[in-house]
């Protein structure tokens, strides 16, 4: 069956998916966004040349006829032919930039119509200066100036006035248009940039979060396991992989230096009778009591652990000396009668038969010493059960400790 935490990594991959997704969507819309903008505002460049080429070229019209009735007026004036050179130039130049004109407002209907009219007001007042230059040439200079005074011609400069100014107007007016579009699609493209920032933003400082949690969840989960580990189901004290890998900690090199340690193996007297009598349960929960009892009696810096079925072990660094363990293990068998006698009111008899070992005065290794206690633990039983007695390695002598029997 998946576990609860192959579960959330399972939501925490589907939570990433949906982030990278909406990432990336986000990105494309960012960009396509980009992309359209910066397309208009090259649009909008363009429609701004567009729009300085027809002013120039108007403009440059309006100077060229300018500079052709100036040229004219001198001339019918002073009969100086110096004059004509600027007409001359003036009227040559009007085809050229007439053109220019003409292409500068293809595609815009109403802008060709008044360029037609321009242009149509541009002949007849060119030619209307060539005929007056024309009487002035044959001799004829007061028919001439009579042909200025009708002012024929000041009525087509009039009229071409008033056309290149509606269309310089027009493409003025374009010309504004499009540098307010250039910048409010400049404004909407950064607009985006800086959304699509702040998105991406969000989106790492989200990543990082959920990644923090699903660190923080491995290393509970992992805990957990070692915890499970390491500890009694029933009990929750720590089982004999624990103790063996507290004693093994102890078998260190500077174990030398190690302070007296004692180790007290513990079997509970008559405890089938209450797993025969009452079920497995009310065993389990006399056990659980033990557990509980023996490990108020425990010092902070000592071990209890639960072994096996009714087993329990103290391991004591720096232990003190025998008569300290004495009164440790009188305190211990008491603590386990009084909580059968408070259970069971005398109906079992529950106590404790505790083999004690101690290192470096009882076994040669500190790895000896569950060996040793155990076995003193059977001479307990042996001696008639609730009491204790003191084990020792083989080739060892003490007076006051029993032999280890094999
Ligand atoms: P003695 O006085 O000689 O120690 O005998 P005892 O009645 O205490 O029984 P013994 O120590 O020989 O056996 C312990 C029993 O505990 C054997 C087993 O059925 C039982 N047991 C082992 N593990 C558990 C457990 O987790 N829960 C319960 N309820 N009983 C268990
Ligand atoms: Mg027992």
């Amino acid at each position: 069956m998946p576990s609860r935490l192959s579960h959330s990594a399972k939501a925490d991959r589907n939570r990433f998916i949906a982030l990278y997704v909406v990432i990336a969507l986000g990105l494309l819309v960012a960009a396509g966004m980009f992309v359209y903008e910066a397309r208009v505002i090259v649009d909008d460049s363009v429609r701004d040349e567009e729009a300085f080429a027809v002013l120039g070229a108007a403009n440059s019209v309006l100077d060229n006829l300018e500079d052709a009735e100036t040229g004219q007026r001198g001339y019918l004036l002073t009969g100086d032919e110096s004059y004509m050179s600027p007409n001359r130039q003036g009227v040559q130049d009007l085809d050229d930039t007439g053109l220019r004109l003409q292409q500068a407002v293809t595609g815009d209907e109403k802008s060709l119509e008044l360029v037609r009219r321009i242009e149509h007001a541009k002949t007849a007042k060119v030619t209307e200066l060539a005929r007056s230059i024309e009487l002035a040439r044959s001799g004829n200079r007061a028919a001439a100036i009579a042909l200025v005074q009708t002012n024929e011609g000041k009525r087509y400069m009039e009229s071409l006035r008033s056309d290149l100014g509606q269309l310089l107007n027009d493409w003025r007016e374009k010309r504004r248009v499009a540098a307010r579009d250039a910048h409010v699609r400049l404004v909407y493209g950064t607009a985006a940039l800086a959304v699509v920032a702040v998105l991406v933003c969000c989106l790492l400082v989200y990543t990082l979060f959920i990644q923090r949690c699903a660190f923080a969840k491995i290393h509970a989960h992992s805990a957990a396991l070692d915890r499970e580990a390491a500890h009694d189901p029933l009990t929750g004290l720590p089982n004999r992989h624990r103790l063996l890998a507290a004693i093994d900690a102890l078998a260190t090199p500077s174990a030398d230096d190690l302070r007296r340690t004692g180790l007290l193996y513990l079997d509970i007297d008559g405890f089938k009778s209450v797993n025969d009598a009452l079920g497995h349960s009310a065993g389990d929960a006399l056990l659980c009591e033990l557990g509980e009892a023996l490990r108020v009696a425990t010092r902070k810096q000592d071990m209890l652990a639960r072994v096996g079925g009714d087993e329990f072990v103290l391991l004591a660094t720096d232990c003190g000396d025998d008569e300290q363990l004495r009164q440790l293990a009188g305190r211990v068998i008491a603590r386990v009668r009084e909580v059968g006698d408070k259970r069971y009111a005398g109906r079992f008899q529950i106590g404790v038969s505790i083999g004690i070992a101690t290192y470096p005065d009882r076994t040669d290794t500190v790895e000896q010493l569950l060996e040793v206690a155990d076995a003193a633990m059977y001479a307990s039983k042996k001696d008639g059960r609730s009491t204790y007695r003191f084990g020792i390695s083989p080739g060892r002598s003490a007076s006051n400790v029993v032999k280890m029997m094999r």
